[in-house]
């Protein structure tokens, strides 16, 4: 796989502001070379960082949680920037986000990392543990929707765990990455431990192909299945986090003002392009009409406008012109197939790629927007008339990344919740999760592969590695080793009689 050859690509990315067309910044596009260069430094510098104790790469860490906080101010503005980003979104989803995940895993990383012991049940005079170990070079690809928590997360996680990494931002925000990279050095990590290269998808399957030993990618289903693809090609073990058709079921007897709100910020935070965005809004028909009302009429109130000139925003523009050529595409193909628009429906003339907060009301599973991933403030709203047609509903999508249910009623919202298949659903909640460290972040069906956060996400920055040991020392030879005799043949029968039948297989049936 090469990258597009070097003299038709341009030099540099240039960076236009998605609020009002300014220029904001451009960084240097890599080559196929230059990326392989990345990794082979990232490689010669991983055995002296993976030989560092998981003590002595979380104080590294810290370090890092440190000058994170140190420029705040810094990192709000970027993704404010290049990225449109409200600046409360900023603070809390970026900055706060990163804060929360460096603290957990470097409290942790020690116990999540120990040896594991296995309890063996036929090998009784014999010991088994897992160990991990780096896995080496870790390639992390993402998104653009959140330029700074998606691919730095992975990045701190893969290092604590001793891996080295080569991080390719998304093409429409590397000022973040480039920010964020500076501030990992400055606080101690080396420089060939953490290295960011930018270019567009070319340059993301260049890194794939330059010799790296796990991938975390973060983006859309049908790059996830070209990255799926090189990854199976190389037999590169691989996570894959992709996209959202979150619907969020609201029952009869939901709290309305808490809902009302989650629903309000789940479904228009970061101008709706959130993976875990709803992207559904199914609400039971016993409330339905008066719900609604009042969901509108807040969706008016919210305030668009661009978050680099005012911290008086709620909503920012769309990321770029094809995302917003997306949603209007979305929205006319409802409208077509008899949805109505109760509020909003357009783009917002001017500089800029804003839209207004929408809802759509009367929407069916035959309409697009229904089923494909709007990542826009675009709300749909369909009606259903039982618990067990808003469960149908939810499942119905391709899509198994976030859920949520609005209920007063604990049991019946555990119960609700144990029937989606997403790798997550919250109850009376929206987003939240992503920034709980501690927490699986894993799509389901189509949304993905693999997990990201949680403890067992830090373990898959490393090889698990099996160790099965002697317990007694002075056996000469196991009953199962040459030479096979008719006496011993009769014997194994009457052991396996004694361990599967009558006799402790009857006493200890699981044990
Ligand atoms: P995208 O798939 O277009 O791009 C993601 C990254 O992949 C970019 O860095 C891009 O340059 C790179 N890339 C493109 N083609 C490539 C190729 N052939 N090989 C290797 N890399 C390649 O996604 P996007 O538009 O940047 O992000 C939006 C999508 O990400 C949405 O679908 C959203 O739901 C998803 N997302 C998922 C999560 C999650 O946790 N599941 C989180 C955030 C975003």
């Amino acid at each position: 796989m090469s990258a597009v050859p070097s003299d038709t690509r341009p030099a540099t990315l240039r960076i236009v502001s998605p609020a009002n067309g300014e220029l904001v910044g451009e960084v240097p596009i890599d080559t196929t070379e230059s990326v392989r260069a990345a990794v082979a430094r990232a490689r010669s510098a991983q055995p002296a960082w993976g030989a560092r104790s998981v003590a002595e790469r979380a104080e590294v860490l810290l370090a890092v949680r440190q000058k994170i906080l140190a420029n705040t101010d810094a990192i709000v503005q970027n993704a404010a920037a290049e990225n449109g980003k409200p600046r409360h979104e900023g603070l809390l989803h970026e900055v706060m986000t990163q804060l929360e995940l460096l603290s957990y895993f470097a409290a942790e990383a020690e116990r999540i990392l120990a040896p594991q012991p296995i309890p063996l049940r036929l090998l009784k005079h014999r010991t088994s543990y897992i160990h991990y170990q780096p896995r080496g070079v870790v390639a992390i690809i993402a998104p653009w929707n959140f330029p700074n928590h998606l691919g730095f997360g992975g990045a701190a996680m893969a290092l604590l765990a001793g891996n080295t990494v080569v991080l390719k931002p998304s093409e429409f925000t590397p000022l973040s990455a480039v920010l964020l990279r500076r501030l990992y050095v400055e606080a101690g990590v080396p420089e060939d431990c953490l290295q960011v290269v930018n270019g567009y998808g070319d340059v993301g399957a260049a890194l794939i192909d330059a010799g790296v030993d796990f991938v975390e990618f973060t983006g859309s289903v049908s790059t996830g299945k070209k990255v799926a693809a090189m990854c199976g090609e190389r037999l590169i073990p691989c996570v894959l986090e992709l996209g959202g058709k979150a619907p969020a079921l609201v029952m009869e007897d939901a709290d309305n003002e808490r809902t009302l709100n989650a629903v309000l910020w789940g479904g228009y935070a970061n101008a709706g392009q959130v993976c875990a965005s709803v992207e559904r809004l199914v609400v039971h028909e016993k409330v339905h009409d008066s719900f609604v009302a009042k969901f509108v009429s807040r969706v008016k109130a919210l305030r668009v406008g661009d978050a680099t000139k005012s911290a008086e925003v709620d909503v920012g523009p769309l990321v770029n012109q094809r995302q917003l050529e997306i949603v209007e595409r979305l929205v006319a193909d409802a409208v077509e197939k008899g949805a109505t628009v109760a509020c909003g429906g357009r783009r917002i003339e001017g500089p800029g790629y804003f839209y207004e907060p929408t809802v759509l009301l009367g929407v069916t599973p035959a309409m697009d927007i229904a089923n494909k991933e709007t990542f826009g403030p675009v709300v749909p709203v369909m009606k259903v008339g039982s618990e067990a047609e808003a469960i149908l509903e939810a499942n119905r999508s391709h899509l198994g990344l976030l859920a949520y249910v609005f209920t007063r009623n604990g049991a019946r919202g555990r119960r609700m919740a144990q029937q989606i298949r997403c790798g997550t659903v919250m109850v009376n909640d929206v987003i939240a999760t992503a920034a709980a460290a501690e927490t699986p972040w894993a799509g389901l069906k189509q949304s993905g592969i693999g997990v990201a956060h949680s403890d067992e996400g830090l373990r898959h920055m490393c090889e698990a590695r099996h160790v099965n040991h002697d317990a007694v020392p002075w056996l000469s030879r196991e009953l199962w080793w040459f030479p096979y005799h008719e006496a011993n043949l009769g014997l194994l029968k009457r052991l396996l009689a004694f361990l599967y039948g009558s006799g402790l297989g009857r006493l200890f049936p699981r044990s």
